[in-house]
């Protein structure tokens, strides 16, 4: 073995301890799946290789012919696998084998129980990668030289898994990596020829270099120079047709592209050709990675141009709220130089992109159709996601709106599961508008006054309570021609669901209640922007009703919470005027406590609608001085 020189030892991250010991503990039962992540990871470093190659052909140092080796040795007890790929310098080496460079890790590992089995899961939220060499290995040795850089630039990196490694210099003539994996006791089965093959074809066949293994020897006369085989099937899987992919290889290619430790919940696969010619593979996830909410999160798809890697996170042929899409593009019409910058938007580009958004939509379409409970699933990770869908993408708004899932007074409890053509399936004769109200949780708007003449009348209204509902109705203004009403805005208009009779005995009402409304007025005064007879209401003496063009109580609290001085806007009070309550209070002759009443009705109606009281001290005490004289 060569000299080694500069030899350093560092500890890893915190973060990398929490990782390895999660991944050790939760992972017992799949061993097998370290090869597949350290062989993604050669094909990756072959892929980066190919790519700098483009602007630097002499990276590949007349080695063009990329491959990954894989060999062992049963008396060492050792598996190493071998890349002629880009391989790592020092300062990557540390960065890469010595932290964890997502955002957000650290807050999502705090998560962590202790409790392995609780644990586990969050693994796969996680992705594995690299580390899950100590799954199988009490000691990992990484011997790596990057390409381009002199064969004294090499550097050897090793641990034991347990809070720090070692680097040092040597010399390596060949680039690329070489990981050499000492298994633990117990773990020797690895060390087998037949065993490796067969995990290489069950998770690496889909992987577009070869991958060798040495070929097995029979008889007495073996030469004495190894001879390799190529053991995977080594072309890009979305370039093969169809009908010859099997279900397990588009899952295994998704493991790898995705970087992903679970299966995805569905893909499309298409080759276009004509104008533009290019093939698309694309997945949904069948969770949400820890990190979705991060701005820093890996999105985008990976893109190749006539089958060389080019990057990885173009994010430039979806849209945002589609961020979670996962999977390969590969344009035959793009130049092998494209930048980022050139792929920001022109004519190629953008069409892609609106044929890639309607390829996604459609197979949302198509998986809640054909299998709802994946579609439960993918609701519940990516719901909220895709609601900042109809702000973002105006031309696919009624598509996006078919997607969505909502509580509602006909759901099942508060499971998201009611879409708008059930909604609108259940409608009854003579309703026009679809019917909602937002608030911040089902618990709280479930019994909101607001409801009571929706029960009354048997007609469905759809419960939104996630922060950005209300922001997402000011995009979603109808569907199939149907307009969305917010049950707590404006002069409720029910239109053909009332009867005539039931109108002109509203009318009659309003008019005979005149005086009551102008006493109301006088003793509310300020706090409201009118006072009215409220059709809305079967047993709540009031309620308080937002003015058409006004902020709901959730877009409030969110603009206030970003710090922006929010418009003050008044509540209409509405009464029902066949309410024991109101009819005593209309029978008060003493106007102090004509006054403290309605005061306690309008705080109560704003308690009922979720809002807080901007002095709820007055009114406990009215409310208790009412009490008191109760009792007196
Ligand atoms: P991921 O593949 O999701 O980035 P990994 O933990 O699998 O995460 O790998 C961490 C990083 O280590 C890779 O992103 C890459 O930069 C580097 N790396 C790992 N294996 C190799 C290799 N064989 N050649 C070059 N770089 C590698
Ligand atoms: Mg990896």
């Amino acid at each position: 073995m060569s000299v080694e020189t500069q030899k350093e030892t560092l500890g890893f991250q915190t973060e990398v301890k929490q990782l390895l010991h999660l991944m050790i503990h939760s992972l017992y039962s799949n061993k097998e799946i370290f090869l597949r992540e350290l062989i993604s990871n050669a094909s990756d470093a072959a892929d980066k290789l190919r790519f700098e190659a483009l602007a630097k052909p002499e990276l590949l140092e007349g080695g063009a012919e990329l491959k990954i080796r894989l060999s062992f040795d049963k008396d060492a007890k050792t598996v190493t696998l071998e890349d002629n790929g880009i391989g790592m310098n020092r300062d990557e080496v540390i960065a890469h084998l010595g932290t964890i460079a997502k955002s957000g890790t650290a807050d999502f590992l705090k998560n962590l129980s202790g409790d392995q089995k609780k644990d586990s899961h969050l693994i796969g939220q996680f992705g594995v990668g690299f580390y899950s060499a100590f799954i199988v290995a009490d000691q990992v040795e990484v011997f790596t030289r990057r390409a381009g850089a002199a064969a004294s630039e090499g550097v050897h990196w090793s641990s034991k898994g347990e809070g720090e490694f070692e680097v040092a210099s040597i010399d390596k003539a060949e680039r690329g990596t070489r990981i050499v994996l000492h298994l633990k006791s117990g773990e020797e089965e690895f060390a087998d020829g037949w065993r490796l093959r067969n995990i290489v074809k069950k998770y690496s066949d889909h992987i577009a270099l070869p991958i060798e293994l040495p070929k097995e020897q029979h008889g007495e006369d073996a030469p004495a120079e190894v001879e390799w085989e190529t053991v995977n099937r080594a072309s890009a899987l979305w370039t093969r047709p169809r009908t010859e992919i099997k279900d397990e290889e588009y899952q295994e290619f998704y493991k790898h592209v995705g970087h992903d430790f679970e299966n995805p919940l569905s893909w499309s696969h298409n080759k276009v050709e004509g104008k533009l010619e290019y093939t698309s593979l694309l997945y949904v996830p069948g969770r949400a990675p820890f990190d979705l909410y991060h701005r820093e999160a890996p999105k985008g798809l990976k893109l190749y141009v006539q089958r060389v890697f080019i990057m990885d996170q173009a994010d430039q042929f979806l849209p945002l709220y589609l961020r979670f899409i996962k999977g390969v593009v590969d344009s035959n019409d793009l130049s092998l130089n494209v930048s980022r910058e050139i792929l920001q938007s022109g004519p190629v580009i953008d069409s892609m992109k609106s044929a890639l958004t309607k390829r996604v939509l459609d197979m949302l379409e198509k998986l809640a159709k054909d299998k709802p409970d994946d579609y439960k699933a993918f609701w519940k990770a990516f719901g909220q996601v895709l609601k900042e869908g109809p702000a973002e993408d105006f031309a696919n708004k009624e598509k996006i709106a078919a997607l969505l899932r909502f509580a509602s007074t006909a759901g099942e409890g508060d499971e998201q599961s009611v879409s708008l053509a059930d909604y609108l399936s259940r409608a009854k004769d003579g309703q026009d508008k679809i019917y909602y109200l937002t608030g911040e949780s089902y618990a709280q708007i479930k019994n909101s006054p607001h409801l009571e003449v929706f029960r009354k009348k048997g007609i469905e209204v759809l419960l939104l309570t996630d922060r950005i509902d209300e922001w997402l109705m000011s995009y979603l203004t109808e569907f199939d021609g149907k307009q969305f009403v917010d049950v707590a805005r404006g002069d409720l208009d029910l239109g053909k669901l009332d009867s005539e009779e039931d109108k002109k005995a509203q009318e009659e009402v309003a008019k005979a209640k005149e005086g009551l409304i102008e006493r109301l007025k006088g003793a509310l005064g300020e706090q409201v922007a009118e006072v009215r007879v409220s059709h809305r209401l079967t047993d709540s003496p009031a309620i308080l009703a937002i003015g058409e063009q006004d902020l709901g109580l959730q877009m409030r609290q969110i603009l206030e919470a970003s710090g922006q001085k929010v418009p003050d806007a008044k509540p209409i009070f509405e009464f029902n005027p066949a309410h024991p309550l109101i009819e005593r209070l209309d029978a008060e002759p003493d106007e102090d406590r004509f006054t403290d009443l309605s005061r306690i009705l309008f705080d109560q109606a704003a308690l009922a609608a979720g809002d807080s009281l901007k002095d709820p001290a007055a009114y406990v005490q009215r409310l208790n001085k009412l009490l008191v004289e109760l009792s007196a």
